[in-house]
């Protein structure tokens, strides 16, 4: 692997350009990254949740004890360990909505893929505070990651190897020559080895991938309630332990919409959610937030290298899940950069694939 006079330019400083970041200075590759501040990434609104089991139907979600298994490796890696403080390992538990729910969960559960995975409890937990009749299930690998300081903690350390530029400004598409690979800024031109669009849902414009994205807008919010709580619960809405009183409760998954801010008062949707499930008051509705999720047709991630200029990639898609999936594919998108190997990584999320183009 040639590692040394790469230097290569990452757009995007969510989950994706971090993540990736992160890993090809691990390699040792030098690296700027260039956020826009003016826009909103998803990410810094994300609440972080990592729930490997997902859907009505109780499905372990695409590729997940895979993904999942590297979210945990990242925070093992020689100098990301104390990246670790920044991801919070958390049952999440699920009541049971009705009887025939608790029956199909139940039969599934003993599927062995779920062994370490879930179980099931026939008795309500914590039912002076929580409806839960029927019981529930709990998904022992579960967990949240604080996004926000994650994102921060990981630049600084990323900054003290000497190998790594964080920059926050906006990247013009006219900036970026791919023939001569250089990005022609007005302090200078900035030559690169290579460049990863990383640009969540503002990358539905770049011309030389032109995105199949679709935007869905989510609203969370967080709230003060007593008491505190060691599960996560995942009742139609999640609602997230931050301790100290304070939860965050999600999300909206709204495909038409007219604006990208909150609404000015917390969304129905999520406060007849949340008592349908929550008895005590709620004391305080602390903040609404909201932000534009990357997703895709098929829901699988874009990830590759632009057929006609190998310098170029893309790294988004994300989705709804990019706490789990970013750490893997992260990884594989490093390897196939730093060995200009592309097969490298998952075919699924080849960004030609027809899934992307259907109407
Ligand atoms: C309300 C809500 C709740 C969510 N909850 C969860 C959750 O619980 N768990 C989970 O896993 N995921 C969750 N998500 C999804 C998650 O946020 C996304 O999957 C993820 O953040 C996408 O990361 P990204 O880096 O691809 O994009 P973004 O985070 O949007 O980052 C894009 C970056 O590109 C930069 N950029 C764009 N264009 C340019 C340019 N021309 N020049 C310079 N910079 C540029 C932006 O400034 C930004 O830094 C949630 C999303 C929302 C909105």
């Amino acid at each position: 692997m040639e590692m040394e006079n790469k230097r290569i330019i990452i757009v995007g400083g969510g989950l994706a350009g971090t993540f990736l970041a992160a890993n090809l200075v691990q390699k040792g590759a030098s690296v700027i990254q260039y956020a826009d501040p003016q826009k909103i990434p998803a990410s810094s609104v994300a609440a972080g949740l990592v729930n490997p089991v997902t859907g009505r139907q109780f499905a372990i979600s695409w590729k997940a004890i895979e993904f999942l298994t590297a979210l945990e490796s990242f925070f093992q890696l020689p100098g990301f360990e104390s990246l670790a403080a920044h991801y919070h390992s958390l049952p999440i538990y699920r009541p049971f909505p009705d009887i025939r729910s608790c029956n199909d969960w139940t039969a599934r559960s003993h599927d062995s893929r779920f062994d370490d995975i879930a179980t099931c409890t026939y008795e309500a937990w914590k039912p002076e505070w929580l409806i839960n009749p029927l019981g529930g299930m709990i998904i022992h690998r579960g967990g949240w990651l604080n996004v926000n300081s994650f994102i921060n903690a990981t630049r600084g350390l990323l900054q003290k190897t000497g190998r790594f530029k964080f920059i926050a400004e906006k990247i013009n598409y006219s900036e970026i020559d791919p023939q001569l690979s250089n990005l022609q800024r007005l302090e200078g031109n900035i030559e690169f080895s290579q460049l990863v669009f990383c640009e969540g849902i503002y990358g539905t414009l770049n011309p030389w991938f032109p995105a199949k994205l679709v935007p869905l807008k989510g609203q969370l919010i967080t709230f003060r309630t007593r008491p505190n709580l060691n599960r996560i619960i995942s009742s139609g809405q999640f609602m997230v332990p931050l301790g100290e009183d304070l939860y965050r409760l999600g999300s909206t998954y709204e495909l038409n919409y007219y604006t990208e801010a909150p609404n000015t008062e917390p969304p129905q949707e999520l406060v007849q959610g949340l008592s349908s499930f929550w008895l005590p008051k709620v004391t305080e509705w602390v903040k609404l937030e909201a932000g534009i999720r990357p997703t895709t047709l098929d829901r699988k991630p874009i990830i590759g290298q632009h057929p006609e200029w190998p310098t170029l990639w893309i790294f988004n898609g994300l989705g709804t899940k990019g706490v789990l999936q970013a750490p893997a594919l992260a990884t594989q998108l490093a390897n196939a950069i730093l060995n200009q190997s592309p097969g490298e990584i998952l075919r699924d999320c080849n960004p030609n694939r027809i899934a992307l183009h259907k109407p």
